[in-house]
């Protein structure tokens, strides 16, 4: 059956709209609690936000200073469990370098007390204050000039897409029908109309959800056209630059009392971010200027030195439940509204806390017993017995552990047959050819730019194409 008649050869108790984490991650949950679900997503799964953020799994220290011990509390407890069940391969811990200036606009002593606090709420050992030359050796471009000294925690990083994925991947593995470039444009009260492979299919469904993040308002005015404003959005830019493989932890860099922006190692490059700046116009709309690239180098020269030549840089939308105010203190809570045919929308709320969500989305819909212990992703079990079907370098294996857990073996199943398919994808980065054919055949992938970008870490070589058909637009996330 080819995904058009999928979708519209029966009657779902769910059609889920965005194919980001947060939909990616309902649709998991509703699929394990029992329902038939439909996922579509206007673009690639991931496409937008989800493989924009900052890839980090954090209760977020700065939340803290908020004063939200609440959502601190809970965004650990998400992170022990997606580093313990749901996506140990996916979700991997992380030391943070806190560097505290003479002229820093924090005093040593409650950044100290914070992070012990933020210590205790992760149950981590690792905290307080760490020597200069411990600091130096986990960071080696660290910024010595004027250091009072420097705290140490610990968070965990991931690589967002993928995790995304596999979420999408747990649902279709139970049974949830699920398709990228499948965009909805019309809701009526039993269901929606996709637009599919140049066609318009009607989607029968009891229920629907609206996790579309940026598009929240717009997808609430298909079912309410004089539904009011309910988002704000908040642009977020990233650059990558050369460095970070002689790095043993992240640094979070303070600017002033609620802001901090971050230096991550992060898939053999360094992460550098971000802004966080009102964005008035539509998603689509939004840009990385030239100035959003100088803040960021900028602000990452307070506490890193040397750094290297810039290779790309991204931005993304962060959706702000309405109201006044600067965007920079806004809550990132999670706000669930019913619109007047029943439709439940999804605004705000993080990566790390994605499961949380979509359970609490669920409760909304009025599933009943709702289980919440972690279950794992597709991957996520037998990590440490993974039966290797050919001889790899150990830093290719570790690379494919990382990405797909146990299920490495079945990317590399071909490769047995086929001892091409271990060339590397592109040069400079340990993808493997045996990873795009697998994107292709089991992870919906239909463009290189899927393939590069969202399925493996090609795009990281800096190339504009694999192939001849273009992989990367540097300087965007969202798709018009
Ligand atoms: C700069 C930045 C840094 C961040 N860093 C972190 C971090 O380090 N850690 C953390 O925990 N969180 C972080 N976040 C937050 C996190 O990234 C987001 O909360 C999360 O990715 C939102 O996911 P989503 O599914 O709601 O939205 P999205 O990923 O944007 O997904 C929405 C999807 O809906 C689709 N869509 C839109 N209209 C339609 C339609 N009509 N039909 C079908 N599909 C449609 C879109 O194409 C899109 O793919 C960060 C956010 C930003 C912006």
């Amino acid at each position: 059956m080819d995904r058009l008649d999928a979708l519209s050869s029966r009657r779902f108790d769910l059609l889920v709209i965005g194919g980001g984490i947060i939909g990616a991650g309902i649709a998991e949950a509703a699929t394990a609690h029992g329902l038939d679900v439909g996922l579509v997503e206007r673009g690639d799964f991931a496409g937008a936000t989800s493989s924009a953020s900052s890839k980090l799994i954090h209760g977020g220290l700065r939340y803290l200073q908020m004063g939200d011990v609440r959502l601190v509390r809970e965004a650990h407890q998400e992170r022990r469990a997606l580093m313990s069940v749901v996506a140990p391969h996916l979700v991997e811990r992380l030391p943070f370098v806190f560097p505290l200036y003479t002229d820093g606009p924090h005093r040593p002593w409650v950044v100290r007390t914070g992070v012990l606090l933020y210590s205790a709420l992760a149950r981590a050992k690792l905290n307080g204050r760490v020597s200069e030359r411990r600091a130096l050796r986990l960071v080696p471009q660290l910024n010595t000039d004027r250091l009072h000294s420097s705290a140490l925690y610990a968070d965990a990083w991931t690589n967002d897409g993928r995790l995304t994925l596999a979420n999408v991947r747990g649902a279709a593995d139970k049974g949830a029908v699920v398709a990228n470039y499948a965009e909805v444009v019309a809701i009526h009260g039993d269901g929606a109309d996709v637009l599919v492979d140049g066609e318009t299919v009607g989607v029968q469904a009891r229920s629907i959800v609206n996790a579309t993040g940026p598009w929240l308002d717009r997808v609430r005015r298909l079912e309410d056209p004089s539904a009011a404003p309910s988002i704000r959005l908040s642009k977020g830019v990233h650059v990558i630059v050369d460095g970070g493989t002689d790095w043993g932890a992240a640094v979070t860099i303070p600017h002033d009392t609620s802001r901090v922006s971050f230096a991550i190692p992060w898939e053999g490059k360094l992460l550098l971010g971000t802004t966080d700046t009102l964005h008035d116009g539509a998603p689509e709309d939004a840009r990385v200027t030239d100035e959003d690239v100088r803040t960021v180098l900028e602000e990452a020269a307070v506490a890193v030195h040397g750094i290297g030549e810039v290779r790309a840089s991204f931005y993304g939308l962060r959706v702000l439940p309405g109201g006044p105010g600067s965007t920079v203190n806004a809550r990132r809570e999670t706000v669930y509204t019913t619109g007047p045919q029943g439709m439940l929308s999804v605004a705000g709320g993080k990566l790390t806390t994605y499961r949380r969500i979509a359970l609490d989305a669920l409760e909304h819909l009025g599933v009943r017993n709702l289980d919440r212990t972690p279950r794992p992703l597709p991957g996520a079990t037998g990590l440490a017995d993974v039966r290797w079907p050919l001889d790899l370098e150990p830093a290719i294996r570790s690379h494919l552990l990382h990405l797909y857990g146990s299920l490495a073996t079945e990317v590399l199943a071909p490769a047995v047959d086929d001892p091409s398919l271990l060339e590397p994808l592109v040069a400079g980065r340990p993808d493997l050819r045996a990873q795009e054919l697998y994107a292709r055949e089991r992870e919906w992938a239909r463009t290189a730019e899927d393939v590069a970008r969202r399925r493996t870490t090609a795009w990281l070589a800096g190339l504009d194409s694999i192939h001849g058909e273009a992989i990367h637009e540097a300087d965007r996330t969202a798709r018009p």
